[in-house]
């Protein structure tokens, strides 16, 4: 946060960086239109477009009110085929991140990373450093061979690299799936390593509104798991060592799950709750528990198929299982699941920040100091070593198949 309250950026104010960025795509997606579909060549993994944007405007550019700018795409051709593979149609990709103002998230990392949501919930943009975006760069065709072979998948789905210049100063975003619907209150939030090195949620962290919580605060809220039906804990846990087998053969570590959990009977409760207060005439709390988004915002956003193919979490696991049907609100694409308490749950939930290589030892220090302090002896299997503590953790501790006495507990029934 810089001077005055506004948030900013390497001294960039953070509304000045979503407006550019809107301009910058918008012009990069409306320039694409006039190359031909064709198959990927090599070198589109490589391509770098440039364009300058003056305040005034230019022969291909709009005047706009923000300070003169650079806007480069990366790989243009490339990511119009990976947003394809995944059926996200130019006007649609437009359309969500250039249509309405972007919304910025407050990020519970330590990164300093900026992200911004775009307004219809389907893409989350988050600044990365200089050698995450390179990163992703050289990862692009290895990543995308494996997603073409298996779109079914945690891994995020980068559909844009860009970078932001503006006075001498770079600020480089990647375009992705957003995992968690705003318009669904999520009770409780987990970023997840399979470490318990130091893996708390912090005072500042836990005092917010929706905290996001670690690996020990997960231990402590739900000692005995998460459970799930067998059919889709086996779904889930292989999709998820599939997985890790890629990040690992890059070598990749440091990556989270991140699991966002709707209670629904919790929410059941809630709206009882509000309903009381509001027939008392109380004034009402101005809804509280519930998203705060108007009520026909939020209407269209349950009943809208989602944008992008294969995306929420049911979907990447692909998994079927009995939908939950009695509740009008219920949200698409979570996994169904329960507490310890038998209370009917809802999961969403994919794999993040994954742009950290083995090569970056600075960031990786506490990283690696972790892995120490579970057992790691071998610095050569260090990818190995965290994928594998990474799976054991979630396919023991997090996730659970679910007993027979959970199946069919008073709470199901209405
Ligand atoms: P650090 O490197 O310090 O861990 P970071 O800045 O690289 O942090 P991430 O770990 O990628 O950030 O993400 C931080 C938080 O942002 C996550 O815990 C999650 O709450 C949110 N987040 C990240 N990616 C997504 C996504 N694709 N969808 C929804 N929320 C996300
Ligand atoms: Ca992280
Ligand atoms: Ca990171």
């Amino acid at each position: 946060v810089g001077e005055g309250g506004e948030i900013t950026y390497k001294k960039i104010q953070s509304s000045q960086i979503m407006g550019s960025i809107q301009l910058g795509i918008q012009h990069a997606i409306g320039g694409l239109a006039s190359k031909p579909e064709r198959d990927l060549l090599m070198q589109d993994f490589m391509t770098v477009e440039t364009t300058n944007f003056p305040s005034e405007g230019s022969n291909h550019t709009p005047a706009h009110h923000y300070s003169e700018f650079k806007f480069k795409t990366y790989a243009p051709i490339a990511f119009r085929y990976f947003r394809d593979l995944f059926g996200i149609q130019p006007d649609d990709f437009l359309m969500s991140m250039c249509s309405a103002p972007l919304r910025e998230l407050s990020n519970p990392g330590a990164s300093g990373s900026i992200f911004y949501l775009t307004n219809d919930d389907e893409f989350i943009i988050k600044t990365v450093q200089h050698k995450e975006g390179e990163f992703l760069q050289k990862l692009l065709p290895g990543y995308y061979l494996n997603l073409d072979q298996n779109p079914r998948t945690l891994l995020p789905k980068f559909f844009g690299l860009y970078c932001y210049q503006c006075n001498s100063k770079n600020v480089r975003l990647v375009a992705m799936n957003n995992l968690l619907p705003s318009y669904v209150k999520l009770h409780q939030k987990y970023d997840l390593k399979g470490s318990t090195y130091k893996r708390k949620a912090s005072k500042t962290e836990r005092q917010k509104s929706s905290p996001t919580y670690k690996d020990l605060d997960f231990m402590e809220h739900h000692t005995e798991g998460i459970f799930l039906e067998a059919d889709t804990y086996t779904a889930l846990i292989k999709t998820m060592q599939r997985d890790c087998r890629v990040l690992e053969s890059f070598k990749i570590m440091d990556y989270s799950l991140l699991v966002g959990i709707h209670n629904l009977d919790e929410a059941q409760r809630e709206k009882t709750e509000a309903r009381k207060r509001t027939d008392s005439g109380q004034s009402d709390d101005e809804n509280e528990g519930e998203p705060k988004k108007s009520g026909l915002n939020r209407t269209r956003s349950i009943n809208r198929q989602r944008l992008v193919a294969h995306s929420t979490a049911m979907e990447s696991i692909q998994a079927e299982s009995e939908p939950i049907d009695e509740e009008e609100d219920v949200p698409p694409g979570g996994i169904p699941a329960r507490n310890a308490r038998g209370e009917r749950l809802l999961l969403f939930l994919g794999i993040i920040d994954i742009l950290q290589s083995y090569r970056l030892r600075k960031k990786l220090e506490h990283t690696w100091k972790s892995m120490i302090h579970d057992g790691d002896t071998v610095s050569v299997h260090r990818p190995n070593f965290y994928a594998q503590r990474f799976l054991d953790f979630m396919a023991r501790t997090v996730f659970k198949k679910i007993p027979s006495s959970l199946k069919h507990s008073p709470s199901k029934r209405k």
